[in-house]
């Protein structure tokens, strides 16, 4: 039986007690509304078509890996994904460019490998990818399928940082990997559906602004079909962008069947 290491956050600093206060007064909120609050601060997910050729721009993403062979990476384990895992950080001090330095120096120590490791932290204006989404990371359910088969991405929880928008990029970011790597919508996972062995209560309150009383409900299904409305932007997009070709070809057919006739009364009227 493989050892279960307590993550540790020993350079972001004040952690646990924070996490205490953030449950208590997330389970005081008003569940069925959050959600419908939200959607009014943000507004619906517009039907533009989303190229998501230029998505990385769009997300503001920055590659910034933790170093190949070293730490969370040195295990070098190969995947293929097949969920996108949901968290939120619960770490009121640290911004996604500090996640990032952690992961780098190897600061947040747990899991099978010995070294907690996600593949994305989103705050409101920034994406960070640490880890190539081909490669397992740490940040679920130790040798679960969590780690094993998903990407993980981190919501950022800082002060300062602007909640909407951070759910807003996770839900556009879960919308490109649903389509890069073709992961269906039911399976975008919040981290609490991979319990952790060995774990009391073995489902994690993660990403806790996102549930109610602990579980996914009314707010989780409201974030997912924010996610789901912007990878049928991604889908427009594909769309207009095939019948966009189909017009042209056509029009190309039709210019050449024109030269060709006009080549050809040219000919008749050379020939006579
Ligand atoms: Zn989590």
């Amino acid at each position: 039986m493989k050892r279960l290491i307590v993550p540790l956050f020993p350079i972001l600093g004040g952690v646990s007690l924070l996490i205490v206060v953030s449950c208590n007064s997330n389970r005081s909120t008003a569940s069925s509304g959050k959600a419908q609050i939200w959607e009014r601060e943000m507004g619906a997910v517009a039907k533009t078509p989303w190229n998501p050729e230029s998505a990385e721009k769009d997300l503001n993403l920055k590659v910034d890996l933790i170093p190949d062979g070293k730490y969370g990476r040195r295990l070098h384990r190969e995947m293929t994904p097949r969920y996108i895992t949901i968290h939120s950080t619960q770490n009121y001090t640290g911004d996604a460019f500090a996640h990032a330095k952690a992961l780098k120096k190897g600061a947040l120590r747990g899991g099978v490998c010995g070294y907690l490791c996600w593949h994305f932290t989103v705050q409101g204006d920034t994406v960070i990818q640490h880890l190539p989404t081909n490669e397992r990371g740490e940040h679920a359910d130790f040798d679960g399928p969590g780690n094993r088969y998903s990407i993980g991405i981190e919501m950022c929880e800082h002060k300062g940082n602007n909640q909407l928008a951070t759910m807003e990029r996770t839900a556009e970011l879960a919308a490109l990997l649903m389509y890069r790597n073709q992961i269906p919508i039911e399976n975008v996972r919040p981290h609490y559906d991979w319990p952790r062995e060995g774990y009391k209560p073995a489902n994690k309150n993660c990403p806790h602004f996102l549930l109610e009383n602990g579980k996914p409900g009314t707010t989780w299904r409201w974030f997912v079909g924010r996610v789901q409305r912007h990878y049928q932007r991604i889908l427009f997009y594909e769309e207009a962008a095939k019948q966009q070709q189909q017009k042209k070809s056509e029009e190309d057919r039709r210019s050449r069947l024109v030269q060709r006739f006009w080549q050809s009364i040219v000919e008749l009227v050379g020939l006579s």
